[in-house]
């Protein structure tokens, strides 16, 4: 008789799911041409099917994340990789932060030039060095020692963010305006576009990773929320992965991500809960424009935004699979 030991325990596959964001801001129906929504949302599909791929082969959230996140990097329309905000200086600085909630492993990288894909270094970062966070030319050192691939200025280009940056340089403005402005308008005077991706894979492990230019006209080596752990980037087995986009300034004084963490794990709220708890009264009190979206270990999902929009995906293995612009 086989004593328990050998009773083989069939392997439990979690229910596994994939959701991204492409950034939150004034985005408004009667801003957009047919032709630039079919455009976002064909983008946020690719980028969904990409990291859900990923899963479906039983990969790990890790590669899911990284795989949806590069193809927004790829695509011009994402304030991320190519087609990232200009700085005061006219250039591209760019963040982005990548974390494993299995074992709190994380790589984040701030101020980086003519990378390809950031969070590819984010990842190099996290994977093959002693650090977590890398910024400006030693970044930039890391990335060249260990090959990630580099892109010259003209890459990274693109004739709106330009315009969106030409329109305020000569200003101090970086800031969002919470006016309703034509399409227009709006590219110059939000920002737009940061990428993020949060997933849980068929063994029930969680991660997060995000991507960004930042904000438009920023100066003084400025960095946002976005790769700064805990609080524009968050992923813990325990609780939840965490993806955000809006006003950085304020989503770092909210450490936003693992606020939403520490309410599940501290309080037991539910994913919903904890994030509609940050979104809508910690970060609409002091001012903190945008949204996140999240995963918890069971595959459950939530997106909450307290802007008018937020470019918007989510699949998974039940068979659902949606993207969104609108509130
Ligand atoms: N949160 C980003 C930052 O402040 C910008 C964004 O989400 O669009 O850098």
């Amino acid at each position: 008789m086989a004593n328990f030991d050998q009773i083989q325990m069939p392997i439990h596959m979690s229910d596994f799911t994939l959701v991204i964001h492409g950034g939150a801001g004034t985005i408004l129906k009667d801003d957009m041409t047919p032709e630039l929504e079919k455009a976002y949302l064909d983008v946020l599909q690719s980028s969904l099917d990409a990291g859900f791929g990923v899963l479906e082969q039983g990969g790990s959230a890790v590669n899911a994340v990284k795989a949806a996140i590069v193809v927004m990097e790829d695509n011009v329309l994402f304030n991320a990789g190519r087609g990232a905000v200009f700085t005061k200086k006219g250039v591209q600085e760019m963040d982005a932060a990548i974390m494993d909630g299995s074992n709190l492993n994380a790589g984040a990288v701030a101020g980086v030039r003519n990378v390809r894909n950031p969070i590819l270094l984010a990842m190099e970062v996290m994977n093959n060095s002693n650090h977590v966070f890398l910024s400006g030319k030693g970044a930039n050192d890391f990335a060249i020692k260990q090959g990630i691939k580099l892109e010259p200025d003209e890459y990274f280009y693109s004739q709106f963010r330009y315009d969106q940056w030409k329109s305020i340089r000569d200003s101090d403005n970086y800031s969002l305006d919470h006016t309703n402005h034509h399409l227009e308008e709006l590219l110059r005077d939000k920002k737009f576009g940061t990428v993020g991706a949060v997933a849980c894979d068929s063994n029930g492990n969680l991660a997060a990773a995000t991507s960004t230019g930042g904000m438009t006209n920023k100066k003084y080596g400025r960095i946002g929320d976005s790769p700064v752990i805990g609080c524009g980037t968050y992923a813990n087995n325990h609780s939840c992965a965490i993806s955000c986009t809006g006003h950085g300034e304020m989503f770092i004084r909210a450490v936003a991500a693992y606020d939403v963490s520490c309410l599940m794990e501290y309080k037991g709220l539910s994913l919903q809960q904890a994030m509609d708890i940050v979104v809508n009264e910690k970060l609409v009190q002091i001012g903190g424009e945008g949204g996140m979206i999240g995963v918890d270990s069971k595959g459950n999902f939530s997106l909450v935004l307290n802007s008018a929009g937020m470019y918007r995906g989510a699949k998974n293995n039940k068979g659902f699979n949606k993207v969104e612009i609108y509130k």
